[in-house]
């Protein structure tokens, strides 16, 4: 393969953009595939993780996101399982705040289940993070227990709170569960809108083997929409976070409300992003299983070469779309590694 030295590169060049012109300037990084919690849609009770010595070291992770900056990526999000149990992950929010310093990245920013947020979200706002997104799907406490199995609500809440004093915007992302959190989507919206903070509603993906059937977990959100529509008035708006969420304002409240839907509505045409996992595997769509290795050429040479090359022929595959199915006879998810794995 022909390597071009990142330096000899006029700045055109550098830029990712794929065979279908959209240009990749959002990687989602997982730092690892651990958790706190075991969210039922999520993870099974017993889950088996990778061996501690097949993750990227924090350096690691460092250079790979670094180079990926270098190639014209402008917003970086941190993300896992929960990013925030990852041993010392503060040095790595630290090594890429200096690209937001430079000018080369204009967000660098977090998804997380908030349990660890109180003690962290100071330092996150040292290290230049701005808005995180914070995943809770019920304000319930005996419900928080049974989505979660294992997580606190009076903890995340405590998280919630710490942040938003310490200045941190936030969004909170609920997925929504038929026959779950179906009749708390009002008291979301009040709870996010009264603390100035977005909400976004996701639509339950098939990956990987979970313990229950999500056949009957699958709430399509044009339905919540429809319902919503009876008791609030929704206008769309044309606001954009770079990511996949279609926003509405509510008059009511005056706050936006967003939906994530990848089974309802295919949002590949606008997709700009890929996901790394913590072992160095570069995704190019979030439903498919193509992927490239970016851990062997980081760790074949001290130079970003070979490291910038297998991320160009990468982005030279990115897929044009997906087309998510929970197959209703086989109750298979449809990809099989868990959101876990490539963070969401
Ligand atoms: N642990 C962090 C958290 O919960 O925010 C970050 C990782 S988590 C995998 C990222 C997001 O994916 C969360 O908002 C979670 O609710 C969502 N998620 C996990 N599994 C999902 C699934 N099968 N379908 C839809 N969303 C899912
Ligand atoms: Fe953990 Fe987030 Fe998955 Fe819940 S959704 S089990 S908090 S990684």
């Amino acid at each position: 393969m022909n390597v071009v030295s990142p330096d000899a590169m006029t700045p055109a060049a550098r830029r990712l953009v794929d065979p279908f012109q959209r240009a990749v300037t959002y990687l989602r990084v997982s730092v690892t595939d651990r958790c706190d919690f075991r969210c039922v849609y999520c993870m099974s009770e017993n889950m088996t993780f990778l061996p501690k010595k097949d993750l990227l070291t924090l350096e690691e992770l460092d250079r790979v996101c670094s180079a990926f900056v270098d190639l014209g990526v402008r917003k970086l999000r941190i993300t896992g399982g929960e990013p925030l149990v990852r041993r010392n992950i503060m040095w790595l929010f630290k090594a890429l705040s200096r690209h937001l310093g430079s000018g080369a990245l204009d967000e660098l920013t977090v998804t997380t289940n908030g349990s660890q947020l109180a003690r962290f979200a100071s330092e996150l706002v040292d290290c230049g993070v701005k808005r995180v997104n914070v995943s809770i799907d019920t304000l319930d406490a005996d419900k928080f227990k049974a989505i979660t199995r294992w997580g606190s609500l009076d903890k995340v809440m405590e998280g919630i709170d710490t942040a938003l004093a310490a200045g941190l915007s936030l969004k909170l992302n609920a997925v929504a569960l038929k026959g779950v959190n179906e009749d708390e989507f009002d008291t979301l919206i009040k709870f996010c809108h009264d603390r100035g903070m977005d909400l976004t509603l996701i639509e339950t993906m098939p990956l990987g083997e979970i313990d229950g059937d999500r056949t009957d977990q699958y709430l399509p959100l044009s339905q919540v929409r429809e319902d919503l529509s009876q008791r609030w008035s929704l206008e769309d708006i044309d606001y954009n976070t770079g990511g996949p969420a279609r926003y509405v304002r509510i008059g009511e409240t005056g706050g936006r409300l967003g939906f994530i839907t990848p089974m309802t509505h295919n949002f590949c045409e606008s997709c700009n992003r890929v996901r790394l996992t913590c072992t160095g595997t570069l995704y190019m769509c979030l439903g498919q299983e193509d992927a490239a290795d970016l851990r062997a050429p980081l760790r074949a040479s001290e130079s970003n070469e070979p490291l910038t090359a297998a991320i160009q022929e990468a982005i030279s595959r990115k897929p044009k779309g997906h087309d998510f199915i929970i197959d209703r006879t086989t109750k298979r998810p449809s990809v099989g590694r868990h959101m876990s794995v490539t963070g969401g």
